[in-house]
């Protein structure tokens, strides 16, 4: 419940705030805070001080420029879920409860990086790339080789995301299903599906998986039944099943590993319904 004593820092620019980290190793950025702030109240970890970036304006915005949709690192849940970005803005309505989406934001949810936390199906499935700022420069990465492990993003010291980008996905049908225990909490398993059609002929189909294994994955045997072939239920059927062979989960309080690889077929099958508007 209480936190150890930690310095608390105000930096009143974004360089300023790069200057500090680059000298403070062990500092660590505040965005939302709701990851970082209960981590801090059970000790898990004991920085030496908070880095304030939550009220730095310029990296609160999400736009259409350049033929992708840019998200600004400390946009939140909830500006995310009324901008209307495909997939992502209904993936953010999904995320926890209405207080913790007022401030939570995209940055600090893929910077800590939770196995079943909600951005990453999304992001997984668009081929979403991350933008990343220190003192000495920037860089972008796929988000597939940021997330490198759970909890383990591809950030070194010194180093702030900044911004996450999408391709252009207007032309894509689209569903996030989150099985959840009760409204607000984690998934037992999230699948995220992006859909193109010629007709009623798959062009295109992108299937990320959260909560299953230790990152977001794709669900390739699954994209790979339904790529080229007209939709039917008994192809939505078949390529729901193979969704199954990139579900590695474990056993927890939120259910045994053989009930949640049996759930990834059944909300991949929802998604896929949902994604064309439920007609089949
Ligand atoms: C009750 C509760 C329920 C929740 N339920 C869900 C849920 O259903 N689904 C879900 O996906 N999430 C859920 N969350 C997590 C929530 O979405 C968090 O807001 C999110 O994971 C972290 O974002 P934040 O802005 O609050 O980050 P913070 O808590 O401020 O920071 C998290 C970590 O990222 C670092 N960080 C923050 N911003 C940056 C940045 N720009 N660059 C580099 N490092 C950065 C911090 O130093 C810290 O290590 C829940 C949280 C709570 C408290």
């Amino acid at each position: 419940m209480y936190p150890p004593k930690i310095g608390y820092v105000i930096p009143e620019n974004i360089d300023e705030t790069f200057d500090f980290l680059e000298d403070h190793e062990d500092a660590r950025p505040l965005a939302g805070g709701h990851s970082l702030i209960p981590a801090l109240k059970l000790r898990i970890i004991r920085p030496s001080y908070l880095v304030e970036i939550r009220r730095f304006k310029e990296l609160n915005y999400v736009k259409f420029e350049g033929g992708k949709y840019r998200i600004g690192a400390l946009t939140t849940h909830y500006d995310i879920s009324k901008a209307g970005v495909p997939l992502l803005s209904q993936a953010a309505t999904k995320i926890a409860d209405p207080q913790v989406r007022n401030m939570g934001t995209i940055g600090g949810s893929i910077s800590h990086l939770d196995p079943a936390a909600d951005y990453p199906a999304s992001l997984i499935a668009a081929d979403a790339e991350v933008k990343i700022k220190s003192k000495k420069g920037e860089r972008t990465v796929s988000f597939k080789d940021f997330a490198k492990d759970m909890f383990t993003p591809d950030l070194n010291p010194g180093e702030l995301v900044v911004e996450v980008q999408l391709p252009d996905l207007r032309n894509y049908k689209y569903s996030y299903e989150k099985l959840e225990r009760r409204a607000g909490d984690f998934a037992i398993v999230g699948v995220a599906v992006l859909l193109k059609l010629s007709g009623d002929v798959v062009d295109d189909v992108r299937i990320g998986l959260t909560a299953v294994n230790n990152v977001a994955v794709r669900a390739k045997e699954a994209e790979e039944e339904l790529i080229g072939k007209r939709l039917s239920q008994e192809l939505i059927e078949k390529a729901s099943s193979r969704a199954v062979e990139r579900a590695n989960p474990s056993s927890d309080i939120r259910g045994s590993a053989e009930y949640k690889k049996k759930m990834v077929k059944v909300m991949t099958k929802r998604a896929i319904i949902n994604a064309i508007g439920g007609k089949i």
